[in-house]
């Protein structure tokens, strides 16, 4: 017999790294990300589930949230802290668990300094950050002294818990960094002034939490090669830095880019994939010690041409893991087709957080919640109809078929992926394309009978084939009240993004929310080029950025970006266009529309549309908006034709996703919707 030898698809994503002490399986690092079950007691058995899980997806190593020192490093009052033995038991719970699957882990530690959301916050020097509400306290030479005896007794009870290592968090404009800068350090003693004091403090934390923690033990460094703001380090400080630190005994050099009140976006959707790994590069060869790139890697494919071409020595991938536990087995296995990828839409994970809730994951609704939503085998399969293969009804059919369910999932159009088909044609969207590949490919793991071009009519349901039915036939757009709507002038979103109607040179687009943005930012770019999320320069001079790290901060001035077309952006309501777009990614959108001159308006009366344009009144004044067409983005109404004929047969039904409830709908709730009926089915 000869045996069947599977290549390595990819050789140097999973080749081991010798450590000297340990040895690293592959060359994934799941990197830090606060989940909001750091931060209190109780919630540590379901952090243990959550890294267990990932560890047995076979993730190299692991980094946790970040973890205070003490109080003052905080993140907001009573955040996750090490900072006694009174904490080691909870801390034990997720080492045990990781070891126990066979994974290491590390913890980060994480001190805000000026970034903390609480009254007790300290920093080299008295200044407000942007992102605050609180003035930090400035540090006596004292005072300094004891947070970097903070750092190294919370490094010695990471190591009594039984972590592998730490982290120390020296990015995104969090305490180690504004010792760093001179923006945010205006000391003149030992640790402020001249470059040589500046850096003095990351340096000592390092060297006293080596002589702390002894030689077998990891120490990450977190290095912000990038500031991305105004007064931030010069290239040749963040090589001067890196080479000190691993002098001083760090393990690892991780990489971080930008300052969290950076105006720049460095990990949202639109930001290309891998767009930073040019930086780590710049690092190669001037140290020793091995280097992890970062940002946007969600694929392994990416990831192991950024080894292969030697931008670093591993990768780290966050949110990837959130939205896959199982990515590394998958992709060494050859089966990197089944990838529930991050499309970096930040709206589950991050924008969660900020609301002080416990993050998940838009695409994967168990993240965070692994002890809660379990998908268990069916015990009596049962033969269920799922109405639409938008986002909800994929969620419902592929869970629920992988439960062993006998699933017939009905489609109208000639594709799966409802709404899904126009977001991923808006540029700085595309990772919306592989949630699509991956539920085609669940579909046919989960052996669901798919049937498309197939609207399904009340008598399809209702003759005895099904013991239960799904409608998951999500939604359509909204009508509004304005005098001349049937005018030729008039296309809904679903003409630009779908039916691929032209489109003037001048354009209203009525509605100011998610679906208008998209819109705008569909239209002002220009067609003929490719969007700047799929070209890391054009991204950088988009944004900025100098790739030739001449300039302090790695600022430069932004390009300028013109619109594709003359745009007014509308709403009714009188507060500012946007308000109410994610959390952490809103403000990217406003500020490209805005850089490429597209006009926002609130507080808009329409008052009748006619071969002249759009007329409207903003306070008294009325105005005529000479356009070629009006695009109506007026939000969206539950879709239930079907409701009517089920019920007058008597036949009950499941409603999921935009056909429950239309307000407020997004695929983040759909999938859930989907995914929490097929666990309980
Ligand atoms: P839909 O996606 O509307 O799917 C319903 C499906 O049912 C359709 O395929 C339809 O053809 C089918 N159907 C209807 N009736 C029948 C029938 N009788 N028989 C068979 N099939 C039927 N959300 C986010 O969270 N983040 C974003 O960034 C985002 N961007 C977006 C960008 C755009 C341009 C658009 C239009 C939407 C965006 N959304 C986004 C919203 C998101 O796509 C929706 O919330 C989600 O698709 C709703 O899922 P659903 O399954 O309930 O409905
Ligand atoms: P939406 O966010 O509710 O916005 C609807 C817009 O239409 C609002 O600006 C609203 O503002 C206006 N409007 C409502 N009724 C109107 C009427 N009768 N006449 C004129 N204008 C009216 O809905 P959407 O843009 O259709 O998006 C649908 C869902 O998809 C949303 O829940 C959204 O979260 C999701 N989505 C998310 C993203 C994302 O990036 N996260 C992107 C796209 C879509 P006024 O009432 O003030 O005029
Ligand atoms: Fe990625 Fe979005 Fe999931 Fe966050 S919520 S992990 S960004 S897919």
């Amino acid at each position: 017999m000869i045996a069947r030898v599977t290549p390595n698809p990819f050789p140097h994503l999973l080749a081991p790294l010798d450590l000297g002490f340990i040895t690293l399986p592959n060359r994934v690092l799941m990197g830090s990300m606060h989940t909001g079950l750091e931060d209190r007691a109780e919630d540590y058995p379901k952090l243990a589930a959550y890294f267990s899980e990932r560890a047995r997806g076979g993730v190299g190593l692991m980094v946790t949230g970040g973890i205070a020192p003490n109080a003052a490093g905080w993140t907001k009052p009573f955040a996750g802290t090490l900072s006694g033995r009174r904490h080691l038991a909870r801390h034990r719970l997720v080492t045990d668990a990781v070891h126990g699957e066979g994974g290491r882990i590390c913890m980060q530690i994480l001190h805000t300094g000026r970034y903390a959301y609480h009254p007790l916050a300290v920093a080299p020097s008295r200044l407000k950050a942007p992102i605050s509400p609180f003035t930090p306290r400035a540090l006596s030479d004292g005072g300094v002294e004891r947070q970097v005896s903070a750092f190294v007794r919370c490094a010695a009870l990471a190591q009594e818990a039984g972590y592998d290592g730490v982290e120390l968090m020296g990015s995104e404009g969090y305490f180690i960094n504004q010792f760093l800068a001179a923006r945010t350090n205006r000391r003149s003693d030992r640790w402020g002034g001249s470059w040589p004091n500046r850096m003095r403090l990351p340096i000592e934390i390092v060297k006293r939490t080596r002589a702390a923690v002894g030689r077998d033990f990891i120490i990450i460094y977190r290095l912000s090669m990038l500031d991305l703001v105004e007064g931030g380090s010069r290239w040749e400080e963040v090589v001067e830095l890196a080479q000190a630190i691993e002098r001083a005994g760090t393990t690892i050099i991780n990489t971080g880019i930008g300052w969290h009140e950076a105006r720049i976006p460095t990990i949202a959707t639109m930001v290309p994939r891998a767009a930073f790994s040019w930086v780590t590069r710049r690092l190669k060869g001037v140290v020793g010690i091995p280097l992890v790139t970062s940002n946007r890697i969600n694929d392994p494919a990416v990831a192991e041409r950024v080894l292969a071409d030697g931008d670093a020595d591993l990768v780290s991938m966050a949110r990837p893991l959130l939205a896959d536990p199982a990515f590394v087995v998958k992709a060494a296995a050859g089966r990197a087709d089944e990838i529930n990828t991050c499309i970096a839409c930040n709206q589950a994970c991050l924008d969660l957080v900020f609301e002080n809730e416990v993050a998940t994951c838009l695409v994967n609704p168990r993240a965070g919640r692994e002890t809660d939503l379990v998908y268990r085998p069916a015990a009596a399969p049962k033969r269920i109809a799922v109405v639409g293969a938008g986002p909800a009804g994929l969620a419902c059919a592929t869970v629920a078929g992988r439960r062993g369910h006998r699933v017939t999932l009905f489609e109208a159009s000639a594709e799966i992926g409802g709404q899904f088909n126009m977001a991923k044609r808006v540029p700085g969207k595309e990772e919306f394309h592989e949630t699509l590949r991956y539920f085609r490919r669940e579909l046919e793991l989960a052996q669901v009978r798919v049937l498309l071009g197939r609207a399904a009519a009340a008598g399809d349901l209702t003759g005895g084939d099904f013991d239960e039915i799904v409608l998951a036939s999500g939604v359509l757009p909204r009508v509004p009240a304005i005098t001349g709507l049937d005018h030729p002038k008039v296309l809904s979103y679903i003409d630009v993004l779908l039916r691929g109607r032209p489109v003037g040179a001048s354009v209203a687009i009525v509605g100011a929310g998610g679906i208008g943005f998209d819109v705008a930012e569909f239209l002002s770019q220009d067609a003929s080029l490719a969007a700047t999320s799929q070209d890391i320069p054009a991204f950088m001079r988009e944004w900025g950025i100098d790739m030739t790290l001449k300039e302090r901060g790695g600022l430069m001035p932004a390009a300028d970006t013109a619109s594709a077309r003359k745009i007014w952006l509308l709403q009714r309501k009188p507060t500012p266009p946007g308000r109410d777009l994610g959390k952490t990614t809103g403000w990217v959108h406003r500020l490209a529309l805005k850089r490429r001159g597209v006009r926002m308006l609130a507080g808009v009366a329409y008052e009748h549309i006619d071969d002249r344009g759009l007329t409207i009144r903003v306070g008294a004044e009325t105005r005529l908006l000479p356009v070629d067409h009006v695009v109506i983005c007026a939000g969206q109404e539950p879709r239930l034709e079907l409701l009517a004929g089920l019920e007058g047969a008597g036949m009950k039904a499941h409603l999921i996703g935009g056909s429950k409830l239309a307000t407020e709908l997004d695929a983040r709730r759909a999938i859930d919707d989907g995914s929490r009926l097929a666990a309980a089915l």
